[in-house]
């Protein structure tokens, strides 16, 4: 028996530390590294069916090459010839399109130095987190205030827009083994917010009025961390000012449904149980308010001395540039938002897709497919299962589970960097991105060293950048990131950003006549798209309404009604959940829409924001009517 450490490389904060079991030339079991600070001792329901991964009978066991649902089995050679071929012929237009469906940081970035040599199209970060990382950045936030480690260093977690209980496990279960009280603040009322001492609704994209109407109390009240504000932050009298000229509570009360009581409560429960800090999740920050929203909470935190947890990840530009061969050219950019639109006009030929499935997780996604199936475009996925993505492709490649392959993983949730030793050898006829971009990189007769070097080679230069051992990391499985002392200065609620005023400011939104505001949380069984194939309780079909919509139209639980807005339809059957307030529609992301018939994507509002360039995917409106029995 041998045992391996194995990083879950999901796109999930907590890069759980695996210990895998190999017995008999299989891998027989898998569980929590007892020993990692963090992750220890268990995987969350989800990992627990990592292995099922391996020989899942619909993974994609070798290259094939032809058109949608008519592809012919062709070995390596000739599909890298394909694919050769097609570069050759199109030298300039080439691009990629990459995410986080490995979080491996050679299996994501060892890519990069390919497209880097041939100076092609990439695509910016930008569904995710954008919104909120740009405001926080030039409030000079440190983004990253909270370290795990910290957790219980609090009585409470005021958590915002998030729901960790189905998706950052370990951070909840820190929450709760450190006994923190929770305020949840939520639209939907999540399995997070039932655990919750108190709960704030406040009505769809109304949480800035929230954040600003009980700060302006706080200043009204005389009742701001002053001693915090003094030693960081730098103008506290312009957001003072500002607060008591733009913000009343009575229009808040109004807009929000959240009453002043609850506000003032939420006030002494704050400072009952401080130091508390903020969890600002993802979803909040996706709308076209989001930015200014997370501007708001992060406002209210700073003014009551309290610290925010959003997303962390230690980085390091020198290794950071290292691992993506920056040295070897320069990539043309564009907002990953955009990329439909830059294959509609003719900037792209030859598209890679790996480590992604934008068909399922990008906005408007007829739209997407529509970009992929253009008659010039040659598309290239490299992936384990069909996607949604994959089905598009002229080439498929048969991609490794972690499983297969060495990598060293980074979380935005915990401080440690951690290996993934491969355990057994790529199954079928599969390959990692390392061997996939190694072949081609041959192939096209790079002779940068960069495409040479070893998977354990770029390890130990990328760890030398943090000054760690690349010995001591597959000794221990983990290391601690040592932190780099921070130059941001003190907090600033002042922000120049791109044409946007400087002071907060907030755009109306309110659904159209006879429309439903669609939002798209994760479900409990899926990491964005991912686990799709090997998770067995994702409810197909379903789309919760409260029971005043579903008294509105007519609807009980159970019966079948279309979705539709101008970028898609979809026939689903109803919910009724009261979880869910009036005026929305709840679907889950991302399911693949060719195996269910439907996914939120196919409704989902496309534009990047305009000044924080993120994602808008709650920004989205859409109409439901009942299907009549015939
Ligand atoms: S999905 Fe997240 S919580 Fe679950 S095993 Fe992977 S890293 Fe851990």
């Amino acid at each position: 028996m041998k045992k391996f450490f194995t990083t879950c490389l999901r796109d999930c904060y907590d890069t759980c530390l695996i210990e895998t079991i190999y017995d008999r030339k299989e891998i027989r079991d898998i569980r929590g590294f007892e020993k990692h600070p963090i992750t220890s001792g268990f995987l969350c329901p989800k990992g627990n069916k990592l292995l099922k991964y391996l020989n899942h009978p619909t993974r994609i066991k070798q290259p094939m090459a032809g058109e949608f649902l008519n592809w012919k089995n062709v070995t390596w050679e000739e599909a890298i010839k394909k694919v050769v071929d097609a570069i050759n012929k199109n030298p300039d237009k080439i691009g990629f399109y990459s995410y986080y469906g490995s979080s491996g940081l050679i299996s994501k970035n060892y890519p990069e130095r390919f497209f880097r040599k041939l100076e092609a199209i990439g695509f910016e970060s930008a569904i995710c987190d954008r919104n909120g990382q740009e405001v926080l950045k030039k409030m000079n936030y440190d983004a990253f205030q909270i370290y795990p480690e910290d957790i219980e260093k609090h009585n409470l977690a005021i958590i915002w827009g998030g729901n960790p209980k189905w998706s950052s496990l370990h951070h909840w279960f820190l929450i709760l083994k450190h006994n923190l009280k929770i305020i949840g603040i939520d639209v939907i009322k999540t399995v997070s917010l039932k655990d919750s001492y108190q709960i704030l609704r406040p009505k769809p994209s109304t949480d800035w009025f929230v954040a600003y109407a009980i700060s302006r109390i706080l200043i009204e009240e005389d009742l701001v961390d002053k001693d915090y504000i003094k030693e960081n932050v730098e103008d506290y009298e312009f957001i003072k000012e500002w607060i008591l000229e733009n913000i009343s509570i009575e229009e808040a009360v109004e807009k929000s449904g959240v009453t002043y009581e609850q506000m003032k409560k939420f006030i002494s429960n704050l400072y009952k149980f401080k130091p508390a800090y903020f969890y600002i999740g993802y979803g909040i920050q996706r709308q076209r308010n989001g930015g200014e929203i997370v501007r708001a909470i992060a406002t209210l935190a700073a003014l009551t001395g309290s610290k925010i947890f959003f997303s962390r990840m230690v980085k390091n530009k020198k290794a950071s540039d290292y691992l993506k061969g920056t040295n070897l050219g320069k990539l043309k950019k564009y907002n990953q938002m955009l990329f439909p639109d830059v294959i509609e006009k003719g900037k792209i030929k030859v598209l890679f897709v790996f480590n992604a499935n934008p068909v399922s997780t990008s906005p408007n996604s007829n739209r997407v497919k529509e970009a992929l199936l253009k008659e010039d475009v040659f598309v290239v996925v490299s992936d384990i299962f069909f996607t949604d993505t994959a089905k598009l492709a002229n080439v498929i490649l048969p991609a490794s589970t972690f499983f297969e392959y060495f990598d060293i993983a980074k979380s935005y949730f915990h401080n440690y960097i951690q290996i993934n030793q491969k355990v057994i050898e790529p199954l079928f006829e599969s390959k990692s991105n390392y061997e996939q971009f190694g072949l081609l990189a041959k192939a096209m007769g790079f002779k940068d060293d960069s495409f040479y070097e070893t998977e354990e080679e770029i390890a130990e230069k990328y760890l030398s950048f943090y000054n760690l051992s690349f010995k001591e990391l597959k000794e221990k499985g983990f290391l601690e990131i040592p932190q780099r002392e921070r130059k941001r200065g003190k907090i600033k609620f002042k922000i120049k950003l791109n044409n946007a005023p400087e002071t907060p400011f907030y755009e109306e939104e309110k659904a159209p006549e006879g429309y439903l505001r669609l939002i798209s949380p994760v479900h409990r069984d899926l990491t964005s798209s991912q686990y799709f194939k090997i998770t067995t309780n994702f409810l197909p079909d379903r789309a919760f309404l409260n029971s005043m919509e579903a008294k509105k139209y007519k609807i009980r639980s159970g019966e079948k009604i279309r979705v539709y807005n101008e970028r898609g339809r979809a026939e689903m059957i109803a919910e009724v959940k009261n979880e869910v307030p009036p005026g929305v529609l709840l679907i889950y992301k991302a399911p693949w829409e060719s195996i269910t018939g439907y996914s939120p994507n196919l409704f989902t509002e496309d534009k990047p924001h305009p000044i924080y360039k993120g994602s808008q995917f709650h920004s989205t409106f859409v109409k439901i009517e009942k299907i009549l029995k015939e």
